[in-house]
């Protein structure tokens, strides 16, 4: 392996990358893996610098699996990894150099060209198989005074607390409807927060949800023992918890002073009458996650709607593979489906690579292969009993914007303007040609924050199917990247033009 020409190349550095890693290095691969945090471990796994001191986040039963595999990541001779680097673009899978689908007919490259920014500038990278396992982000839900300072999502929270031991504000009003809003207000309790109330859109387990969770116990037991965990933290912290309870809203003037909650009916529609509002300086939402499929997207890759497991996944074979030859997927961009789950997965991937490659035979791919299937089929019953009981209302969630609230805060687009201009233009069917004409989406973020809310939005006005309306395009580079750096490669010689990349392409 040279360091432009990993072997396999692993772009995220989370429970999939990470198990992908250890699996693939298992069994002899050189594997590279970049991921634009400081530190592997994603979302779930995230840490602050262990030098520093302090408590680590990842202490407890719940994180031992998270701890033994990032201690197995590190110690391999066979994985590098390369931390605050940026995976920008790939090309040579069948999109031009600007990132536009390339003809019918152009030819197949041998493998993808994927264009990383880091501290050594920018590079392309030639792998010989890429596994891509970008995570997912909080679905972010617009409502009036959602860009007070004091407003997070959930994940925004757990992310100041995990990675830099901050507290997001004192007094913390948590809403949504994840679980994930239980285990962070139980970290933020033990933390020292007051955290005031946490609220579930939707009501309790009714019967079949319960049976279906029973079914879905065995292989997943270290997962509901950490939200009972958490339950009993909040209990024993007096913090009260709320079912059929939504966040209209939160005010203030130059920051959140108060979050108005409402009692809602089973269709997540406020009760007249029951409008409450709560004292506090930070409200955090948590409705669920957005598959990363930004950069799978832009290479080519096709993905497909599947509201209840997070928007947009990439489509994928039984082994992970991707619809582009040599790309692989694994994780929350394949769709919502939790940590566990995306270390099996990871592990199912990395198998498939290794056989692609040839370091694995029949026989020792076929001893694997149960273990992980096992694993993989658990995780899927308890990703399937979420989605069920955990998914968002997304229209429900859609009427509480207002005319005046800002959808896409990048470019400070409000839902009235888009309104207006699904009025003068009666003909707009697609995301992207409501983009073109109001300029959600086109900021820094590239759509990551109004993405999903635009789509439902458009929905609502329109009644054309979500799937119809797609995503965004995805174009490189797909997140910010200083000019100066692309400069200072081309100068050196370092940065190829990336290039549809035919069979000439250099190995
Ligand atoms: C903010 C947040 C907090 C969460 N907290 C929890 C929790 O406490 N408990 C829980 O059970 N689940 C949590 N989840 C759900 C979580 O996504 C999964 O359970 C798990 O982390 C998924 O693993 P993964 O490997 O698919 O992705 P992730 O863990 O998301 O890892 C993906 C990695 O890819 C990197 N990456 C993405 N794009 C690029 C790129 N272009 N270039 C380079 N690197 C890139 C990211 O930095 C990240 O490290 C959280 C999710 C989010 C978004």
């Amino acid at each position: 392996m040279t360091a432009t020409e990993p072997q396999v190349l692993i772009v995220g550095a989370g429970p999939a990358g990470l198990a992908a890693a250890v699996t693939a290095a298992r069994h002899g691969a050189q594997v590279l893996v970049v991921d634009e945090q400081a530190r592997p471990g994603g979302q779930i796994w995230r840490r602050p610098d262990p030098d520093a001191g302090g408590p680590d986040p990842l202490a407890g039963p719940a994180y031992d699996a998270g701890r033994a595999l990032l201690a197995r990541a590190a110690a391999h001779p066979g994985i590098t990894f390369a931390h605050d680097t940026t995976a920008w673009g790939v090309f040579g899978t069948h999109t031009t150099p600007d990132g536009f689908a390339a003809p019918p007919g152009t030819p197949v490259p041998e493998g993808p060209r994927v264009a990383v920014h880091g501290p050594g500038g920018v590079e392309i990278l030639l792998p010989r198989a890429l596994l891509l396992t970008a995570g997912a982000y909080d679905l972010p839900v617009p409502v009036p005074g959602w860009t007070l300072p004091g407003f997070f999502t959930v994940g925004g929270i757990q992310a100041l607390l995990k990675g830099h031991r901050t507290l997001a504000g004192r007094r913390i009003v948590l809403a949504g409807a994840h679980p994930l809003l239980l285990i962070a207000a139980a970290q933020l309790v033990r933390a020292g927060a007051d955290v005031a109330e946490v609220a579930f859109a939707q009501g309790l387990p009714g019967p079949t949800e319960l049976t279906r969770a029973l079914a879905a116990l065995p292989g997943n037991r270290a997962k509901v023992a950490e939200g009972l965990a958490a339950v009993r933290t909040l209990r024993q912290a007096g913090v009260p918890i709320h079912t059929h309870t939504l966040l209209l809203r939160a005010d203030g003037e130059e920051h959140v002073t108060t979050a108005v909650l409402a009692g809602v009916d089973r269709n997540w529609r406020p009760v007249p009458g029951t409008e409450r509002t709560i004292a506090c300086d930070t409200v955090g939402t948590g409705y669920g996650f957005v598959p990363s499929t930004e950069l799978a997207r832009q290479a080519g890759c096709e993905a497909t709607w599947n509201g209840p497991a997070g928007g947009w996944v990439l489509v994928h074979d039984h082994a992970m593979r991707t619809t582009l030859p040599h790309i692989w997927a694994a994780g929350e961009l394949t769709g919502i489906a939790g940590a566990e789950h995306a270390v099996a997965a990871g592990k199912r991937a990395a198998l498939d690579i290794c056989r692609s490659l040839g370091l694995l035979d029949g026989a020792a791919h076929a001893r694997e292969l149960p273990s992980v299937e096992r694993e993989l089929a658990a995780t899927t019953r308890m990703a399937r009993l979420l989605e069920h009981t955990c998914a968002p209302d997304r229209a429900a969630l859609n009427a509480l914007a207002e005319d005046d609230t800002l959808l896409c805060r990048c470019e400070e687009v409000t839902y009235g303007q888009i309104r207006r201009t699904l009025r003068d233009n009666p003909g707009l069917g697609t995301a992207d040609a409501v983009k073109l004409l109001s300029r959600a989406g086109m900021g820094p973020c590239q759509g990551r924050m109004c993405g999903p809310a635009l789509v439902e939005l458009l929905h609502e006005e329109t009644h054309i199917p979500r799937e119809a309306l797609g995503p965004f395009t995805a174009r490189p580079p797909i997140k910010p990247l200083p000019v100066a750096a692309l400069a200072a490669a081309h100068d050196a010689g370092t940065h190829e033009p990336p290039n549809p990349a035919g069979p000439e392409t250099p190995r």
